[in-house]
């Protein structure tokens, strides 16, 4: 019944999501989160759903294969618990919840894990809570913990730690999540796959007419009342909060696509360049978003003075900040937090997220990061602000 009529708007490609020249697809950059929902995964709550998991993971390892890094966010651990534990309907009450949420998290994981070694790639199973992320120090451990699996080729399997957390301070959903965590990593793009082909001008379930909105904008304000109103029953997300996602992955300059998870090959047509679901984009290029969301995120704590040498090698070749270059230390601050470096006449060059505390830095300012380790006993990062938290100003 659905009519796969296209609405495109007059989004100017100005964003870098759009790829330019090579390859003629809409999409570029590496790194893509991919989330997929209850509905998807259980088979609309029936059970898990092996076949489609194995499916997805064909494609991600094709992805793999031409460069992208996939990070995953794996709904369906309350859905596949229910189905476990015979529970036709959805609990109301938290605790059922959260036990649902525990049962079917094992299962999940496993599926996961069976389907990607067949492939011989690991996977990681990564629980977050809204605490994680907002609590600075956490924000850059896992930040850390996530970009080293990548580096490591290991696949991060994410879902909300649905048994530690209620209402009140839960993410709620796995779009949300997927979109923080989107912001998290500073992905190219989120993908959220979803039982639907898209974003549709009205909801396509109720009504036969209703369009395919292929590309607009995610601030577009005519988009609220398309997504309202239509709302899953497996998975907490609806499109009205596909689209919020969408807006809050836009902050960090990622491009979003709400595309249908049931599609063939979906993600492999994606990267190919099909024009596939809506694709939702940031208002500015990805590098203007991006260090405009890091550099509007925290409050300044503290300020390094740097000599010569590492305001050259921060201006000149975007290299990150390293102890050697580093002559005082000023203010006190955690890991994690903001703070301002400065050159030697006080001029503020650059800011960015701390690897270490300020009375760590004061014991390792001037000397080589090989030495980190000597005098702290433990060595996070061998930057003390990494150039991917790092701001020129
Ligand atoms: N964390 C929930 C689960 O695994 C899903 C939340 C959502 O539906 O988006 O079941």
């Amino acid at each position: 019944m659905e009519k796969k009529v296209r609405v495109t708007s007059t989004v100017q490609q100005a964003s870098d999501c759009v790829q330019q020249a090579s390859g003629g697809g809409r999409l570029s950059g590496r790194r893509w989160v991919i989330k997929i929902g209850s509905a998807l995964l259980t088979n609309d709550g029936q059970a898990l759903n092996f076949e489609g998991i194995r499916s997805w993971v064909r494609q991600i390892v094709i992805l793999k294969k031409h460069g992208i890094e996939p990070v995953i966010i794996s709904s369906g651990a309350i859905a596949a618990g229910m189905a476990r534990l015979g529970w036709q309907e959805r609990p109301t009450v938290m605790h059922e919840l959260q036990v649902a949420a525990a049962v079917g998290q094992m299962g999940l994981s496993q599926a996961w894990q069976t389907a990607f070694a067949e492939y011989g790639i690991e996977t990681a199973q990564v629980l977050l809570t809204h605490a994680d992320l907002s609590s600075r120090q956490r924000y850059l451990n896992a930040r850390s913990a996530l970009t080293t699996m990548l580096d490591l080729r290991v696949i991060p399997v994410i879902n909300e730690n649905d048994c530690v957390v209620t209402d009140e301070i839960k993410f709620g959903d796995n779009d949300t999540l997927g979109a923080l965590v989107a912001n998290l990593l500073e992905a190219d793009t989120l993908i959220l796959l979803t039982d639907q082909d898209g974003l549709f001008t009205t909801d396509p379930r109720k009504n036969p007419y209703a369009v395919l909105v292929d590309e607009r904008k995610a601030s577009d304000p005519a988009l609220d009342e398309m997504a309202g109103g239509s709302k899953g029953i497996f998975g907490s997300g609806g499109m009205l909060t596909k689209l919020r996602a969408a807006r809050l992955a836009a902050r960090s300059g990622a491009c979003t696509v709400i595309v249908g998870g049931r599609i063939n090959q979906v993600l492999e047509r994606l990267h190919s360049g099909d024009a596939l679901g809506t694709l939702l984009l940031p208002d500015e290029g990805r590098t203007v978003a991006r260090k405009r969301w890091l550099a509007g995120h925290l409050l300044m704590r503290g300020q390094l003075q740097i000599d010569a040498g590492a305001v050259r090698a921060l201006q000149e070749t975007g290299s990150s900040l390293l102890p050697v270059g580093v002559r005082a230390v000023e203010g006190e601050f955690q890991r994690g937090e903001m703070v301002a470096c400065v050159d030697e006449e006080g001029r503020e060059i650059a800011r960015g997220l701390v690897n270490y505390s300020s009375s760590d830095i004061t014991k390792v300012r001037g000397l080589s990061s090989s030495r980190v380790h000597e005098i702290l006993g433990m060595s996070v990062e061998p930057e003390l602000v990494h150039r991917d938290n790092l701001v020129l100003v």
